[in-house]
């Protein structure tokens, strides 16, 4: 991967997104459906104290035509009334530079790209630059597929034109694996992606990943564990009647059962922990061992390779191979590893001790 901007430095959340609550919650529809819909699901929301920002779509991309698409920019002003009665900032999902026009009129707080227009660098270009010396937050989605460096190019295009407020939104990747969720986490993304952007807030959608109430819990359990910076929870007053998204809607009343049953994690510098730092240096000494051997192995390989190039064989002995992966993983699962992390980890030395030996005998 290419290196991303040099000096990347986004404002903290906590400095346009103000909380005492923790987790940090955003909430709200998935789509503005009447003005009775928004102004009693934030009401509600409102009566939980939990809430710091106001979501709803107002105009909602739909795999199929025909579908409810939202009432765009009528429900925009239903929004700026959530925002004067109840105090929220409110955001809203813009796709096109004339959705940045129209909240930027209505003056809507914070501006968030969707999966679908994540996925695309033009219309991404397109957004940034109407946002261009604009003092807005922006949050963006991860694209749909699972594609690290199209989620990181998103937010420099943003951060090149100078926005600064800005925020991750982790909501899952469509895979072709069937699987329990709507949408798969991957959750080595966005680590990845807060190991590439440590000053960059991470938001966890659970709505959009789970597809379905049950499984938000565990979802938000997982990315509380994983140090994310709040959670976008989509909530409706009657969820059953959602014209979007209706199976993965909670009612606002049902917010604070959901996030007390929470448990929330301390940070290494809220908790400075002695055994912590015992185990850590274990870890290190583990490590610089693992290095070594694999250095020792690959000395090993190398020697192979040049004897196999004097007596002019195959590289790729895959009897010896299957040999190995058969002996090591029954080994390794007789230590208690995992089958399927034997396997990766086989497969990776195999293809460096592969590619390590073409160089040589080529
Ligand atoms: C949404 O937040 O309602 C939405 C459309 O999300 P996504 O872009 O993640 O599908
Ligand atoms: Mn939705």
């Amino acid at each position: 991967m290419e290196a991303p901007v040099s000096l990347f430095n986004p404002l903290p959340i906590e400095s346009w997104l103000p909380t005492k609550q923790k987790p940090l919650i955003i909430s709200g529809p998935c789509s503005a459906e009447s003005r009775e819909q928004v102004l009693d699901t934030a009401q509600k929301l409102h009566s939980t104290g939990m809430v710091s920002a106001f979501r709803s779509g107002v105009w909602k991309p739909r795999t199929r035509p025909n579908s409810f698409e939202g009432h765009g920019e009528k429900a925009l002003k239903w929004l700026t009334e959530v925002k004067n009665t109840y105090g929220f900032p409110v955001a809203v999902e813009v796709a096109t530079p004339r959705h940045v026009e129209a909240c930027l009129n209505e003056g809507t707080d914070i501006l968030w790209i969707g999966a679908r227009t994540s996925v695309n660098p033009f219309s991404v270009q397109e957004l940034a630059e109407a946002l261009k010396g604009v003092d807005i937050p922006v949050m963006i989605k991860n694209p749909l597929n699972p594609d690290l460096s199209l989620w990181m190019g998103v937010i420099e295009r943003f951060y090149i034109n100078g926005i600064n407020k800005i925020a991750a939104v982790h909501r899952g990747f469509n895979t072709y694996e069937k699987s329990r969720y709507r949408n798969e986490p991957l959750w080595n993304i966005p680590i990845e992606l807060k190991s590439n952007f440590p000053e960059l807030p991470i938001i966890c959608d659970p709505s959009h990943i789970a597809g379905t109430r049950s499984l938000l819990k565990d979802i938000a359990q997982q990315a509380l564990l994983l140090d994310m910076n709040g959670l976008m929870i989509e909530s409706h007053h009657l969820p059953e009647k959602a014209l979007t998204d209706a199976a993965q809607q909670i009612r606002p009343e049902d917010l604070p059962k959901l996030i007390n049953s929470l448990k929330i994690p301390l940070t290494n510098e809220e908790n400075p922990c002695k055994e912590l730092e015992f185990l850590r240096k274990k870890i290190d000494e583990f490590d610089y061992q693992l290095i070594n051997t694999l250095a020792k192995r690959m000395q090993v390989v190398n020697e192979i390779a040049h004897l196999k190039a004097d007596c002019k064989m195959t590289i790729l002995q895959v009897k010896r191979w299957n040999q190995i992966i058969e002996t090591r993983t029954q080994d390794g699962i007789e230590k208690g590893l995992h089958e399927k992390f034997l396997k990766n980890l086989l497969d990776l030395i195999h293809k460096e001790s592969i590619e390590l030996q073409s160089r040589i005998i080529k």
